[in-house]
């Protein structure tokens, strides 16, 4: 053999070493995003999981082959756990231990002080498994997420595939075929790894910082004491929908809600208790529309819904529930919580302006406001 494996795992744990450190300092630590972090623990557990490898041979090789097995799984699913944070999808703890687990039970019940291939048909399956379902979590991603999404996800698939057919060897031929010592033996999977590990960690540190944009760009849209949108994200996202020629069917209603009499509780009541009936506000409005329908804070006690599909007749019921929500909302120390005044209006998709709708729903905010409050007028029929 041309290199020998031992060498060949020398030199793949001074890589992961050198891109450990390198990816801590200039990933993970400035960005602190989840999928660094994931990344920085998968090249840990393959740096001495290799490592491991190392004692092959040695009176060690009883625990260390079998933990070195189980460490380089648990990086596959380290990748795997970084590739669902970029859908900010969390992987529970008992499936993250599932497949080390299982590579750690086979590896220890097949002689591992003889045998270094120890638990190898599970082994081999698991890392499969692992790389593969990160290829998949990086196929799912929207493809507007960042040009290294394809790269990654071949890589981490082409090394999926790669350990399959290993796995598929090692069943046919057993570990001393020739098909799984010259095609897939340690020397070539050694090297293979190496390559995508560079790969791989290179389109890391773009996706990680697309990562932190994104999260800052859902911070920059929400308010604050309510998490719902604010307004500047509302009316970017009304106006696209306005203008979205697919929607079906193509109206809807615009709902803009004005808390009654709500400077009578800063004043009576504090401004702690002002900003509760705002999210017990928000709390009502979330727990009655659909996800798809928008919420946003408009102003201080002013909101908006957007309500895709639904006609005026509709939009009041809905108006009228929030209300109803509102009045049981758990109070503290026996505050009122307020009443609501609502102003609805109907909108075309294709031709009404998000500013034109406002406007007729503020104007119809005000008639319910000068009927009495506590109710819901509509506007004239406008576009
Ligand atoms: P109306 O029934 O006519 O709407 O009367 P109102 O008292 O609700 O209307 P007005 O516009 O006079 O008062 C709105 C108040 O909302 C004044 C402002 O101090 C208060 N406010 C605005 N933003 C916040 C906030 O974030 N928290 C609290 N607690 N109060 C706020
Ligand atoms: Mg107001
Ligand atoms: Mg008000």
């Amino acid at each position: 053999m041309v290199l020998d494996t031992t060498t060949l795992r020398i030199a793949f744990g001074l890589l992961a070493l050198v891109l450990t450190v390198l990816f801590y300092f200039s990933a993970y630590r400035p960005t602190r995003s989840p999928y660094s972090g994931w990344w920085c623990v998968a090249l840990v557990s393959f740096l001495t999981g290799a490592g491991c490898f190392l004692l092959d041979g040695s009176g060690h090789q009883v625990w260390a082959n079998p933990l070195g097995n189980t460490l380089l799984v648990y990086g596959a699913v380290a990748v795997w756990a970084g590739a669902r944070s970029l859908r900010s999808l969390t992987l529970p703890a008992w499936a993250a231990a599932v497949l080390p687990a299982l590579t750690l039970i086979a590896s220890l019940l097949d002689s591992p002080a003889t045998n270094t291939w120890s638990g190898g048909p599970v082994f081999l399956a698991a890392m499969g498994l692992g790389l593969g379902l990160s290829s998949y979590e990086l196929w799912r991603l929207e493809p507007g997420y960042s040009r290294v999404r394809i790269p990654m996800a071949m890589a981490s698939g082409a090394l999926a595939i790669f350990y399959f057919l290993r796995w598929i060897a090692f069943l046919a031929e057993g570990q001393t075929g020739l098909v799984f010592v010259t095609v897939f033996g340690s020397a070539a999977t050694t090297m293979v790894t190496m390559v995508l590990l560079v790969v791989v960690s290179f389109s890391m540190s773009a996706l990680s910082s697309e990562q932190q944009t994104r999260a800052l760009r859902v911070l920059a849209s929400r308010d604050d004491l309510t998490n719902l949108l604010n307004r500047k994200a509302f009316l970017e996202l009304a106006a696209e929908h306005l203008a979205d020629h697919t929607v079906t069917p193509n109206t809807g209603t615009l709902i803009l809600a004005d808390l009654d009499h709500f400077k009578t509780i800063n004043d009576t009541h504090g401004h702690a208790a002002g900003d509760r009936a705002l999210r017990a506000f928000a709390d009502a409005c979330n727990n009655t529309v659909r996800p798809t329908d928008l919420i946003a804070r408009y102003g201080g006690e002013e909101f908006v819904l957007l309500l895709p599909g639904a006609g005026p007749a509709r939009a009041e019921a809905i108006a009228n529930d929030i209300s109803k929500q509102l009045a049981a909302a758990p109070t503290t120390d026996g505050v009122l919580m307020p009443t609501v005044s609502y102003g609805i209006t109907q909108y075309h998709v294709g031709t009404s302006q998000i500013t034109d709708v406002i406007a007729a729903a503020d104007q119809a905010m005000y008639e319910a406001k000068a009927l009495g409050r506590n109710r819901v007028a509509h506007s004239q029929p406008a576009n």
